[in-house]
C-alpha cells in the first residue's frame, strides 16, 4: 500500500467534489479538495501510523468537515495538527473539541 492510498476519500458525500476546503494544520491557508484534510505538503509530514488511524476512523459520506465528525475522527484529526504543530514549533490554541 501505498502512501496516496491511504489519502481518506468522501466517496458518497452530497458536497460537489469541487468543493474546496482549507488545510487543517494550523497556519496553513492552502486549499485542499473536498474530500482531503491536509495539503500536499502537511500530508507528507503526518506519521505513517496516523495516516492509518485517519483512514480506519473515516467514515465516508459522513466525516465532512462541516461538524458531523465521529469523535473518534476528531481525536485523530487533533493528533494530526499536534503532530505538525510540534514539527513546525507552533503552538495549538485550547482544542475546543477536547
Ligand atoms: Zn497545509
Amino acid at each position: 500500500m501505498t502512501t496516496k492510498d491511504l489519502r481518506p476519500k468522501i466517496r458518497h458525500a452530497r458536497i460537489p467534489t469541487t468543493m474546496k476546503l482549507k488545510c487543517v494544520a494550523i497556519k496553513c491557508r492552502r486549499k485542499v479538495e473536498a474530500d482531503k484534510l491536509l495539503c500536499e505538503r502537511h500530508w507528507l509530514v503526518v506519521p505513517k501510523y496516523l495516516k492509518v488511524e485517519l483512514v480506519e476512523k473515516f467514515r465516508p459520506g459522513r466525516d465532512t468537515l462541516t461538524g458531523k465528525m465521529s469523535p473518534d475522527f476528531r481525536k485523530v484529526i487533533s493528533k494530526v495538527v499536534h503532530q505538525i504543530a510540534d514539527q513546525e514549533g507552533l503552538t495549538v490554541e485550547a482544542d475546543t473539541d477536547a
